[in-house]
């Protein structure tokens, strides 16, 4: 890994929220040559390197220090947390502003023809989900004694391709849920895109760009109020 002073932000690749980091960025004034296949981009005007991955591992990457900053959906954020905490590994990170995109709301859902259901339909029951460990905590927290199966993709067809009872999936209008005959119930996290900084940075130059950038940001913020 190259070690210099250029500060690392790792943003998602391809995806719901590819578009509005690469707009903020461009926003703050960085400005990047993004080639479409590569996983670094170097911006021309500013030291200040942007890594293209997977979201599910911004988190883990921003924590371990291998970047500086992130921009995550606060849903895959809290869920990284709690596994990396149940496994020992390093979780914490600084939350430096809550994005104004990505909204979405993790909720439960079941089969439409079941009618309103009450949380204690919900015993005994086999829930699909991405998030096994929001999950998990709410149903510990809500006293229901339900199974997980984790679905990395096309949670919304596990009730009618017999692999679980219900659901609990990223919902932003609606329509993928009432597309897959599904109703939707009680809303475990609602979530906006953040921006993350590793907690143990220490690099004055960086800390100092952050610093000119955060003013930015919170203007940029005012200005879609
Ligand atoms: P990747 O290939 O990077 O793993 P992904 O398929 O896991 O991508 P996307 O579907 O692109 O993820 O969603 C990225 C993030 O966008 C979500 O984690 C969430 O924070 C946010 N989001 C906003 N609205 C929705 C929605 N309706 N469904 C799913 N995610 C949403
Ligand atoms: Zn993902």
């Amino acid at each position: 890994m190259s070690n210099n002073n250029r500060l690392r932000i790792a943003i998602q690749k391809g995806g719901r929220l590819s578009k509005d980091c690469q707009e903020l960025l461009k926003q703050l004034g960085v400005k990047l040559n993004l080639r479409e296949q590569r996983l670094i981009a170097h911006s021309t005007n500013m030291p200040i390197d942007v890594l293209r991955v997977r979201d599910d591992d911004i988190p883990g990457l921003v924590m371990d220090g291998v970047c500086d900053l992130g921009i995550v959906g606060e849903n895959v954020l809290v869920e990284v947390q709690a596994e990396r905490e149940r496994q020992g590994a390093a979780f914490e990170v600084n939350k430096l502003s809550k994005l104004d995109f990505g909204y979405c709301r993790l909720a439960l859902a079941w089969p439409q023809e079941l009618g309103v259901q009450k949380k204690s339909w919900f015993e005994g029951k086999r829930i699909a989900t991405t998030y096994p460990e929001i999950l998990g905590q709410y149903l510990k927290r809500e006293g229901i004694n339900a199974s997980t199966v984790m679905l990395t993709g096309s949670v919304e067809v596990a009730p009618r391709a017999g692999l679980a009872d219900a659901i609990c999936d990223l919902v932003s209008t609606g329509a993928t849920l009432e597309a897959n005959g599904l109703m939707q119930g009680d809303t475990i996290l609602e979530s906006n895109a953040c921006l993350i900084q590793n907690k143990d940075l220490t690099d004055q130059s960086k800390l100092d760009l952050i610093n000119t950038l955060m003013p930015r940001l919170r203007g940029v913020r005012q200005a879609k109020e």
